[in-house]
């Protein structure tokens, strides 16, 4: 890579300190800002609101873009999986999943994961490193000026999703740096609460999350009801346990405004996490804890090789959330979204296909 600043991951402010930096007066900065988030230009020689004398001085000491596409896959459901690669050669995917009245595009935190959830395909590439801010923010801008066109307004609003590869939660500054600058009005103005994250249990960061003053919507990974099942899928598991982890989900609960709820995640494997004492099981570990503002989202497994977990079938699906709906807990049932072309969740592993 150049050894170029790369300004789409700078704040505003940052931007400033830039621009006054190489001799510019600071009003440059918010033309540079609103280029890069609000016209989504990855391109300086594209702002051609700038003279091309400053233009020239950008494309010497700075970029906007440093991630490349090598693929995209279009499932026959309208999915988009956009395969990158960073400037250092590590993959980085991110999905566009279009429905009726909104988008949602579910990004990546990390390239690869440390952590080693058994039915997700991640895992197998362990931790290859952390995404920069600048590499977070860009995957939102290739992706919308792939589906709508350069700088091309959107229909409707963009839901975001951390949920793609990585535990968002191990790269917490430049996530949160991220979603700073990708909510911003001059900007893309994808403001938190169109925005969810979703970690696996990373106990003490729940903690600062909920006492940051804008922040997106939670989610938590659990997918088992005890922690002898959970230690076995989810190995995060035996560093932070489930009392400990619904303890710092009920402090959290206790930080939610008017009319919020966050999700637990229940990823159901057939014959493993799926039987009806285990939906008693999750019903009654959210009755001990008193978690009351919370909605439960069932995501029947995605099978991929060489993950040796299945699916339950339809009926058993509908059978664990009504348990959960006769015990008052909410449940909702994900769809899932690209299975063919490995874009729907705990698929993502740079598979060229
Ligand atoms: S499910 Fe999420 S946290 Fe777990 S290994 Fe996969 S990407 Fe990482």
């Amino acid at each position: 890579m150049s050894e170029k600043l790369h300004l789409t991951g700078f704040q505003a402010n940052e931007l400033a300190d830039f621009v006054q930096t190489i001799g510019e007066p600071k009003y440059r900065a918010k033309q540079i800002f609103k280029g890069l988030h609000a016209r989504r230009l990855l391109d300086f020689n594209e702002m051609t609101d700038l003279p091309k004398a400053f233009r020239e001085k950008l494309i010497d000491t700075a970029t906007a873009t440093t991630l490349k596409v090598e693929s995209r896959y279009v499932s026959i459901d309208g999915t988009r999986r956009f395969l990158m690669k960073t400037h250092d050669n590590f993959p980085v995917e991110t999905v566009f999943i279009p429905t009726e009245n909104r988008d949602t595009i579910c990004f990546s935190s990390q390239s690869g994961c440390p952590l080693k959830c058994d039915f997700c395909l991640t895992a197998k590439l362990g931790l290859l490193r952390n995404l920069t801010a600048g590499e977070i923010v860009e995957q939102i801008i290739i992706v919308l000026n792939d589906v709508y066109g350069t700088g091309v307004e959107t229909p409707h609003g963009t839901n975001l999703v951390a949920m793609g590869a990585g535990e968002p939660f191990l790269n917490f500054e430049n996530l949160i740096k991220a979603l700073e600058i990708m909510s911003d009005a001059e900007g893309l103005f994808i403001v938190p609460n169109r925005v969810t994250v979703s970690t696996a249990g990373i106990v003490p960061k729940i903690y600062e999350f909920a006492r940051l003053e804008k922040r997106p919507n939670l989610a938590i990974s659990l997918s088992a009801p005890s922690d002898e099942l959970r230690d076995e899928l989810m190995p995060i598991n035996k560093r932070w346990n489930i009392g400990e982890l619904f303890q710092a989900a009920k402090e959290y609960e206790k930080t939610l405004r008017r009319g919020e709820r966050f999700t637990f995640e229940y990823v159901l494997l057939g014959g493993v996490n799926d039987s009806a004492e285990q939906a008693c099981a999750l019903a009654n570990l959210l009755g001990e804890y008193d978690l009351q503002r919370v909605k439960i989202n069932l995501i029947p497994h995605n099978s991929a090789e060489p993950l040796e977990y299945r699916p339950p079938d339809t009926e058993q699906v509908e059978r664990f959330k009504k348990i959960l709906e006769s015990k008052g807990v909410s449940a909702y049932i994900r769809r899932p979204r690209g299975r063919d072309i490995y874009a729907a969740c705990g698929q993502l592993a740079a598979m060229k296909g």
